[in-house]
């Protein structure tokens, strides 16, 4: 099982690791920040071992990441992994404010079946069964989640079943949701939200979900180096590595 760090400590930017295993250009990790695409959101970019990460996927408990075929990294081998933070940041803003906006629907419309969500670096998408323009309900859904947001609730994320890796989310008051995405740690994060309607099809709905900058920083020791908006010291995995092994934001 690969160690999952980045539910721990999502803010994570760098980690030391090891190698468990090799196999032509696909490896294994001890333990990881490197997200691979799950629950809609997308995979996490960024080197390991100075190695660019092509692919990162889920295999059961595991996740196997894909290197260039000469990369000779070997089972053993301790390394440096970096993610590129602009965009885990952005993913997990935008992953947010789809929570909130789902978590709206369901309270607003009770019936309503989700059917798809994507969330992307430049913007989020829900897709949902209902005939009718689902649009009507934006002006409630965005009071609501700017009331949330401007509040800045802390947002408890944990396991509900530890040995299974079943987690979720929770805002005390608003709701608990299963989920096993990278979460912020309070809702002032996400900043202001703006949403499109799509009709995607008869009987198809999509809601599109796009922010603007946050409206605060992160709680905690990242706020320390913390310089506002998408901005942070690590700026790519390739310009931490010009800088010198620095301990991490966070360490
Ligand atoms: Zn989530």
């Amino acid at each position: 099982m690969t160690q999952k760090v980045f539910w721990q400590d999502p803010y994570l930017t760098q980690i030391e690791t090891s190698i468990t295993s090799a196999d032509g250009d696909h490896i294994t990790v001890e333990r990881t920040i490197f997200y691979a695409f799950s629950g809609g959101q997308e995979s996490d970019t960024g080197m390991i071992g100075g190695q660019p990460v092509y692919e990162a996927r889920k295999d059961g408990q595991q996740i196997v990441y894909t290197l260039q075929p000469n990369h000779a990294l070997k089972v053993g081998d301790q390394v440096m992994m970096y993610i590129d933070w602009e965009r885990r940041y952005k993913l997990m803003r935008l992953h947010f404010a789809a929570e909130l906006v789902l978590e709206l629907v369901y309270q607003a419309l009770g019936t309503i079946t989700k059917i798809g969500a994507h969330i992307a670096e430049d913007k989020s998408r829900i897709d949902f069964a209902w005939e009718e323009n689902i649009a009507t309900l934006f002006p409630v859904i965005l009071e609501k989640a700017h009331s949330l947001i401007h509040a800045n609730h802390p947002i408890v994320s944990a396991f509900s079943d530890e040995a299974n890796e079943r987690r979720y989310w929770e805002i005390a008051g608003f709701a608990k949701v299963p989920c096993g995405g990278t979460h912020l740690k309070i809702t002032g994060e996400v900043g202001e939200i703006t949403l499109k309607r799509k009709n995607v099809g008869k009987g198809k709905e999509r809601i599109e979900i796009y922010i603007g900058l946050s409206l605060t920083s992160p709680p905690g020791p990242l706020s320390n180096t913390w310089r506002g908006g998408e901005k942070r010291i690590l700026k790519s995995p390739l310009h931490a590595m010009g800088r010198g092994f620095r301990g991490g934001v966070n360490a």
